[in-house]
């Protein structure tokens, strides 16, 4: 556990438990080391030809994956600078959903390049002072290079989500992954501009994502309205229901025991018989309860009695049990119904409304398919494949994918991926510092160089040598090629819009944000105390800057 103190101008890391104290350089030079373990881990997964991970957690579970974000989650990260790069890596993931290696990679190179610096005696506060305002610039820069397009141009919505798949284990169906992020968002978005108030910012918590295993990843299908993996609780109940009015309880349909003494007494038959005549009165009335408005679909979030089970089949009343509370809110936001917790409150104002509620098999599974509903932004996806692993690794696709359209659809521009913009805001950078003198424009300058640790890193894993691309890219860029990047699958150094190598200008200035923060966040710790108290640190953990604000990073979760 860390806390963060503050005496005067420069923050100290406060360690707990056992560590000792560091100080000055000793504790410099340890925290950014930590940093930079942190980004190798994750350099080697950057772009389309970078490797995979496999992660075995305790239970000798494994995960197969090439996302930045779910390698560095589930590393036992101890130090706590490692936690804060790791913190950097989900901001970025929370705020625009992609990106998650390139800024982990980003940071570790600005800290790399800031311990050359140190050692040559340049004081880090002149360092975070040079990366601030090259930060700054580079935003600035960035802005004016980025390619604007429309929200409704569905051809670059598609490119840039087939960028987003590249790397990815699922690769090959990138095309079949970007279609239906496009589609969906799409749907979305054009559904807020009809004037349906449908919050972009939403949409991705919105979507509803169910997975089976079996299948192919192609029977991977959108589906309009709400999916729920739950099946009809009686056999007798129909399995269709047009024009649903839907009662959404979070009450059993259950006789309590606790209604009744815990011993009962009975002595002769006609005892019994009335103890039961009255269990099934009691049921009788809460069916009853549900029949009077109209509802012709039940979802219970908690249990069903066989009786009751019964009786509501006999009304026609198709019902499913035990449905998740997450389950029972997307319900009440998509259908327009509110959950119920005592039936005695349920109104037909309550009921939730569907075009067609209706249960389908998939696989050797059923489920629930609630369509049509009364909010059009209500969608859930399904997804198909061979394996648990690859719905899983489809399932962490198709988030990326749906984030970036999002991303572009928010902020309709783009610019070029393969390390073009990084190499195009180097060289702007180097020109932009002319203007400084001394060790300031020294720190501009070596900012400038470590965003082009990106096309590096591309090149050296695709198997490219690095610094032949390097200097042949830097060469175009002078020449005014400012889309010049790497090729990766050409092996060569290629204008990327010829390409169609495309990412949201949001992706590139949410990473220089947490970045250049994170990196200068690490550079003003000059002390690592111990420090003696146990407890909760006041104010609880320590948040990582880049988030516009609190809320925002929080909306994934
Ligand atoms: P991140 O987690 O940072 O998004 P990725 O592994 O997804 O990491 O790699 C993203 C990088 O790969 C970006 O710099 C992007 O421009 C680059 N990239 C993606 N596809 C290509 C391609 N076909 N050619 C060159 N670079 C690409
Ligand atoms: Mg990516």
């Amino acid at each position: 556990m860390a806390m963060y103190g503050n005496v005067g101008d420069q923050p100290i890391l406060i360690l707990r438990e056992g560590s000792s104290q560091t100080k000055g350089k000793d504790a410099q030079r340890s925290n950014m080391q930590a940093a930079q373990i942190i980004a190798e881990a994750v350099r080697s997964s950057l772009g389309p030809k970078g490797m995979d991970k496999m992660l075995v957690d305790g239970f000798g579970d494994v995960t197969i994956t090439n996302d930045g974000a779910v390698i560095l989650k589930e590393m036992d990260v101890q130090h706590p600078v490692g936690k804060m790069m790791v913190e950097v890596s989900k901001t970025q993931d929370d705020e625009v959903g992609d990106g998650t290696t390139s800024v982990v990679v980003l940071a570790g190179e600005l800290l790399s390049k800031a311990q050359n610096l140190i050692d040559k005696d340049v004081h880090p506060t002149v360092i975070v002072d040079g990366y601030r305002r090259a930060a700054e610039k580079a935003l600035e820069l960035v802005d004016g290079m980025a390619i604007k397009t429309e929200a409704t141009n569905k051809e670059m919505l598609k490119k840039v989500a087939m960028i987003s798949q590249a790397g990815k284990l699922l690769r090959e169906n990138a095309g079949f992954i970007a279609d239906l992020a496009v589609n969906a968002v799409s749907q979305i978005a054009e559904k807020t501009t009809e004037g349906h108030k449908v919050d972009i910012d939403g949409v991705i918590d919105d979507i509803k994502v169910e997975k089976k295993a079996g299948g192919s990843l192609e029977e991977t299908r959108l589906i309009q309205g709400v999916l729920l993996d739950k099946e009809v609780v009686h056999s007798g109940m129909p399995k269709r229901v047009e024009n649903a009015k839907i009662a959404l309880l979070n009450s059993a349909l259950e006789i309590e025991k606790t209604e009744f003494d815990t011993k009962i007494n009975i002595e002769r038959p006609d005892q019994m018989k009335a103890f039961l005549d009255e269990e099934e009165n009691l049921l009788r009335g809460m069916v009853d309860k549900i029949s009077k408005v109209n509802a012709n679909v039940l979802i219970c979030q908690k249990g069903i009695d066989d009786v009751a089970q019964h009786f509501l089949a006999k009304k026609g009343i198709l019902a499913v049990r035990r449905a998740s509370e997450k389950d029972m809110e997307k319900l009440a936001k998509a259908t327009g119904g509110k959950v119920v917790t005592s039936l005695d409150d349920l109104g037909s104002g309550d009921l939730g409304v569907a075009a067609l509620v209706e249960e389908k098999k998939i696989s050797d599974d059923k489920m629930l398919f609630i369509e049509g509903c009364k909010n059009p932004g209500a969608l859930s996806i399904l997804i198909r494949g061979g394996t648990e692993r690859v719905v899983d690794e489809a399932e962490r696709s198709i988030h990326d994918a749906l984030c970036v359209v999002r991303d572009v659809i928010r902020d309709p521009r783009v610019v070029a991926g393969g390390g073009a913009v990084e190499v195009e805001l180097a060289s702007q950078l180097r020109r932009w510092s002319e203007q400084s003198s001394g060790k300031e424009q020294l720190a501009i300058q070596v900012f400038a160089e470590s965003l082009e640790v990106i096309p590096l890193t591309l090149a050296e894993n695709a198997g490219l040598d690095p610094i032949d691309i390097l200097v042949e890219l830097r060469a175009r860029h002078q020449k005014g090629e400012k889309w010049a990047g790497v090729g990766v699958m050409e092996g060569e150094a290629r204008d990327m819009t010829k390409l169609n190598v495309y990412e949201p200008l949001a992706v590139k200035q949410q990473i220089l944000k947490s970045a250049s923060e994170a990196a200068s966040m690490i550079l003003r710790i000059d002390d690592v105390i111990a420090s003696g108290k146990s407890g909760a640190a006041p104010g609880g953990p320590p948040k990582m800057p880049g988030g516009e604000d609190s809320e925002g990073s929080s909306e994934f979760e």
